[in-house]
């Protein structure tokens, strides 16, 4: 690894100073769990290593305007184990708790993981569907922007050298909704090969008011996939519309072959994966499922 400076700011305002400082040659440091393994392949070689470890709050989680709000370097095992977490957005619980190994969720970061980009995470689809909206601070300015407008493709964001993930915004979940995470991977500790994430809202007669469906792995960045969202509205989810749901999702899937699989072979998983995230998501929004 080469050498570099290590700072630790006090403060996001210094911390967003020293990205501005340095710029290009810069990169934050969160939970290391990605940067620190690009910076020993040489793949990355910052001059200055900027630590978020001593920012005071980026790592609370709260709830806000009736939603919650989790700081950048939350980390996934406390994002898992929240009980406001679990309360409000159990998607965000559930996908968290399927990181990598108890190691890593201990080490990573929501932010670090959002930053990075990586288009088989598991957070992306999941926030997704929880409609997540991302705090970016920039000398001193926040700005708030969609968490679909954040990933742009390929481990890229809408994020400048010089900007800071400070938070991840939730709004409240509708009354009657229900959602469900499923991965596919190769063993326990692996990266996901698909994983799909699905979220409904169901009327008191058992209708669906609205679907959701986020898929990661499947693409240059998880997606939504909006044209088998709409088919299943107004619907009573059954069993024909949630394979129909699936066969939509994957019409928009772009996998690339590599060493957790083939392109079809993923291509046919997320069609699977969706109808049954989708069906268990329903069980758990009409009380019926755990
Ligand atoms: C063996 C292994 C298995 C894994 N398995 C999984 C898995 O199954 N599922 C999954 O989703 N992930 C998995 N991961 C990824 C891991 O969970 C982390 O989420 C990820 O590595 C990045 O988080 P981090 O906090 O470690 O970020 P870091 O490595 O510290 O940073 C990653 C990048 O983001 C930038 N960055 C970090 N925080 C910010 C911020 N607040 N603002 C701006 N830029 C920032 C850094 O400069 C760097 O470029 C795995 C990682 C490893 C090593």
């Amino acid at each position: 690894m080469e050498n570099f400076r290590y700072v630790r700011p006090g403060s996001i305002e210094e911390a967003c100073r020293l990205l501005r400082e340095h710029g290009e040659r810069a990169r934050p440091l969160a939970g290391g769990q990605s940067l620190l393994i690009l910076m020993k392949s040489g793949v990355v070689r910052p001059e200055v290593v900027i630590s978020l470890r001593g920012l005071a709050g980026l790592r609370a989680i709260r709830e806000a305007d009736g939603g919650l709000a989790l700081g950048a370097t939350a980390i996934h095992a406390s994002v898992a184990a929240s009980s406001l977490v679990r309360a409000r957005a159990p998607l965000l619980a559930e996908a968290a708790a399927q990181i990598g190994s108890p190691a890593i969720r201990q080490m990573g970061t929501i932010g670090g993981s959002l930053s990075q980009a990586d288009p088989a995470a598991d957070l992306p689809p999941a926030l997704l569907c929880l409609d997540a909206r991302l705090a970016v601070a920039k000398a001193g300015a926040i700005r708030e922007l969609p968490v679909a407008e954040f990933l742009r493709g390929y481990y890229e964001t809408a994020m400048d050298p010089d900007e800071l993930l400070t938070e991840i915004r939730l709004p409240a979940l509708a009354g009657g909704s229900g959602s469900a995470f499923l991965k596919l991977r190769r063993q326990a500790t692996d990266m996901a090969t698909v994983c799909v994430a699905a979220l409904v809202v169901l009327d008191a007669q058992g209708v669906c008011r609205e679907a959701r469906i986020g898929v990661g792995a499947a693409s240059a960045a998880a997606y939504r996939a909006t044209e088998a969202e709409v088919v299943l509205r107004g619907t009573r989810l059954g069993a024909a519309e949630l394979e129909e749901a699936g066969r939509l999702a994957q019409q928009r899937a772009e996998p690339a072959t590599d060493h957790r699989g083939g392109a079809e072979y993923k291509r046919a998983m997320v069609r699977v994966l969706t109808a049954r995230a989708l069906a268990q998501a329903t069980e758990r929004a009409r009380g019926t499922g755990r």
